[in-house]
C-alpha cells in the first residue's frame, strides 16, 4: 500500500489560506490527490423538489463560476506537474475505492458548517471510521467556528447581531490567514486506469452543457463575472484601492453609502461563497489597511469589517437549524400568514415582468448576470414580500438560490427573513416599504440602469422612466413603447398594496405582542426571557 492523502476540495476553492491543504501535503514522499467530485452538491443551492435525482438547484452562471474556479486549481497543479482530479460519483463510494487502491492515510477538507451539506459529509466521515483513515476538518470558510461561538454564547446562536458581536470579541480576533504551501517537489497521485471506466473521470473541466446546466435564455449577459482563485485576488487587490479611498475619505463600506448600480462590480460575494477568496485574508487586509491609513488613532471597529460578519452571523444561526431555509419548523422565523400567489404575480416577478422597470431591471439582471447589488436585493425582496405581493420569502428564497453567483443557503436565507421582517430585526418595526418608483429615482435618477436591463424602456423619457404608464400615450408612441403591448403594465397597485401590507404588519404586532418570545428580541426584556438569562445577567445585557 503506498498510503497517500486527499484533500478534498468542495468550497475552499483556492491555494492560499488553506490548512486543509497544509495537512495534505504534511508528508511530501506520500502521494498527493488534490479531488474535485461532481455530486450535484458544491453550487447547489437547495433541494429542488422535483428535481429527481435530489441534486440541488444551479443556475448556468453559477455553475460555470464553479467551472472556471477548478480550471484555475487544475492549472496551478499543472505548473507543478500535477492535476486537479474531478471524478463524477458519489464521495463516500469514491473515497472508498481510493482508500481500496493506496490506502489512503488522511482526507482534509475545509468543514463546511451549514447542514445542508451534513448528510454529505456524514457518510464520508463514516467511511472514514469504518476504514481507519484519518478525516481532518478544518475551520477556515468562516472567521470564527460556528460551534465555539454557540458554546461561548451558552449552548445557543447569539440571537441578535448586537449579541453576535458581543459573543465573537469575548473569543478574541479570528486567526490571521496560514502561510502559502510549496507545491515544488509535491508527489502527485495518479488514478488508477480502472477508476475511468467505474466512474466518469474528467481529463478536462467540463462546460456546464456537459453537466447538463445551459443557458435558458439567448445571452444578453452585461457584466462577465469570472471564476478562480488568480482572478478573486486580482479583484481583492482592486477592492482594496476602493477600499483606501474611502478609508481615506474618513468613511466605510463603499458600496453602501452611494450605491453604484452601474459601474463595475467590486463584489467579493462569489469569491468569498466558494472559497476561491479566504475570508480571513479579505478581514485582515482591510483591518490591516484601516490601521495603516488611520496609524492607530481610530481603532478599526468591527464596522470597517461588519459586513463580513453579517456573513458569519448567519451561518452561525442556520448550524442546528435545519429548517432554517424554510418557514415551517424554523424556530427562529415568525408565522406571517401570507398569501398564495395568485395568477401569474409569481412567474413576473421572477422573469422581471411585473411592470415596475426598477424591479424589472433587477429581476433581469439577476438572471442574466447572477448579480445584484444589495440595495436592489432588499428592493426586490421587500417587493415580494412585506412591501408589494405579500407573497412568501420561501419563493423569493428559492429563486435566489438558483440564481445569485454568491447564493449562499444560510446567507441568503437570514436576509430573505430579515428584509420579510420574519427574524432577525426589531419585531416588525420596519414596516415601511420600499417604494419602487420612490427607491429607483432616488438610487439612479438617470434611469441608465433601467436602461440597461429593460430594453422596452431605452427611450421612455428620465420623467416616466419609474413609472412609465403614467406617460400621455403621444409619449408612449414616441418611446415606441406602448404599456401593455410593448412593456407591461403594473402588476398591482403598489400604493393601494403596500398600504394593505401596513396595516397586516401593524395588526400583526399587536397580536404578536401578547405572544410568547420569539427569535428577533426588540428590547432587553425580551432578550433576557428568551435567553433564560436571570437577572444577574443584567449588566451584560446592558452593555450591547
Ligand atoms: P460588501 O458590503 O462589500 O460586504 C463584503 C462581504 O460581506 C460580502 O461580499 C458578503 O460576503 C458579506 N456580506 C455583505 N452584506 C451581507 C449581508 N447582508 N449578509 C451576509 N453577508 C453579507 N450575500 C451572499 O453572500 N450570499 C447570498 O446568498 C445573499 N443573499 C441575499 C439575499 C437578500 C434578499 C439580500 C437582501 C441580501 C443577500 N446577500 C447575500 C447579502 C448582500 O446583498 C451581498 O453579500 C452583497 O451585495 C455583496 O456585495 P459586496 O461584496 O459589495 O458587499
Ligand atoms: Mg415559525
Amino acid at each position: 500500500m503506498l498510503g497517500g492523502s486527499v484533500l478534498w476540495f468542495r468550497h475552499g476553492l483556492r491555494l492560499h489560506d488553506n490548512p486543509a491543504l497544509h495537512r495534505a501535503l504534511e508528508d511530501k514522499n506520500q502521494p498527493f490527490f488534490p479531488v474535485f467530485i461532481f455530486d450535484g452538491e458544491t453550487a447547489g443551492g437547495i433541494r429542488e423538489g422535483e428535481s429527481p435525482d435530489g441534486t440541488k438547484v444551479v443556475g448556468y452562471n453559477r455553475m460555470r463560476y464553479l467551472l472556471e474556479a477548478l480550471e484555475d486549481l487544475d492549472n496551478q497543479f499543472k505548473k507543478h506537474g500535477g492535476r486537479l482530479l474531478m471524478i463524477k460519483g458519489k464521495p463516500d463510494i469514491i473515497f472508498r475505492r481510493l482508500w481500496e487502491e493506496f490506502g489512503i492515510r488522511k482526507i482534509c477538507f475545509e468543514q463546511d458548517c451549514e447542514p445542508v451539506w451534513r448528510p454529505r459529509d456524514d457518510a464520508v466521515k463514516a467511511v472514514c471510521r469504518e476504514v481507519g483513515m484519518a478525516c481532518c476538518e478544518f475551520v477556515s470558510h468562516t472567521l470564527w467556528e460556528p460551534d465555539t461561538v454557540i458554546r461561548v454564547n451558552g449552548g445557543i446562536p447569539p440571537l441578535t447581531y448586537q449579541m453576535f458581536l458581543h459573543t465573537v470579541s469575548t473569543i478574541g480576533d479570528p486567526p490571521r490567514p496560514v502561510a502559502d504551501v510549496d507545491l515544488r517537489s509535491v508527489n502527485f497521485g495518479v488514478l488508477p486506469e480502472r477508476f475511468y471506466s467505474e466512474f466518469t473521470v474528467f481529463n478536462k473541466v467540463p462546460k456546464p452543457e456537459d453537466l447538463g446546466v445551459c443557458p435558458e435564455e439567448a445571452d444578453m449577459r452585461m457584466i462577465r463575472w469570472v471564476g478562480g482563485e488568480t482572478t478573486a485576488l486580482r479583484q481583492m487587490q482592486q477592492r482594496l484601492s476602493v477600499e483606501y479611498a474611502t478609508f481615506c475619505r474618513g468613511s466605510y463600506m463603499p458600496t453602501h453609502g452611494s450605491p453604484d448600480l452601474l459601474g463595475p462590480p467590486i463584489s467579493l460575494s462569489p469569491a468569498l461563497r466558494f472559497g476561491c477568496l479566504s475570508v480571513r485574508k479579505f478581514y485582515w487586509a482591510l483591518q490591516d489597511l484601516f490601521n495603516q491609513v488611520h496609524q492607530g488613532r481610530i481603532p478599526a471597529t468591527q464596522l470597517v469589517t461588519g459586513q463580513l460578519i453579517w456573513r458569519e452571523y448567519f451561518y452561525t444561526m442556520s448550524v442546528n437549524n435545519p429548517n432554517y431555509g424554510q418557514m415551517a419548523g424554523n424556530p427562529i422565523c415568525l408565522d406571517i400568514p401570507w398569501k398564495n400567489p395568485e395568477g401569474d404575480e409569481l412567474k413576473r416577478w421572477k422573469e422581471g415582468r411585473t411592470g415596475f422597470p426598477f424591479i424589472d431591471a433587477a429581476m433581469r439582471q439577476l438572471r442574466s448576470e447572477g448579480w445584484l447589488h444589495h440595495a436592489l436585493r432588499n428592493t426586490v425582496a421587500s417587493f415580494l414580500t412585506r412591501g408589494t405581493l405579500w407573497l412568501s420569502w420561501e419563493h423569493g428564497l428559492e429563486h435566489f438560490l438558483k440564481y445569485l453567483l454568491d447564493a449562499d443557503w444560510s446567507v441568503c436565507a437570514g436576509n430573505w427573513m430579515w428584509v420579510s421582517s420574519s427574524a432577525f430585526e426589531a419585531l416588525l418595526d420596519s414596516s415601511e416599504c420600499a417604494c419602487p418608483v420612490l427607491l429607483g429615482r432616488r438610487l439612479e435618477p438617470s434611469g441608465e440602469y433601467v436602461r440597461r436591463y429593460v430594453p422596452e424602456l431605452a427611450r421612455m423619457p428620465d420623467n416616466y422612466i419609474y413609472e412609465p404608464w403614467k406617460a400621455p400615450i403621444e409619449v408612449q408612441e414616441r418611446a415606441k413603447c406602448i404599456i401593455g403591448r410593448d412593456y407591461p403594465a403594473p402588476v398591482v397597485d403598489h400604493v393601494e398594496a403596500s398600504q394593505r401590507n401596513r396595516n397586516a404588519l401593524k395588526e400583526l404586532r399587536r397580536i404578536l405582542e401578547k405572544a410568547p418570545p420569539h427569535c428577533c428580541p426588540s428590547s432587553e426584556d425580551e432578550i433576557r426571557q428568551f435567553m433564560w438569562l436571570g437577572d444577574d445577567a443584567q449588566s451584560d445585557i446592558s452593555s450591547y
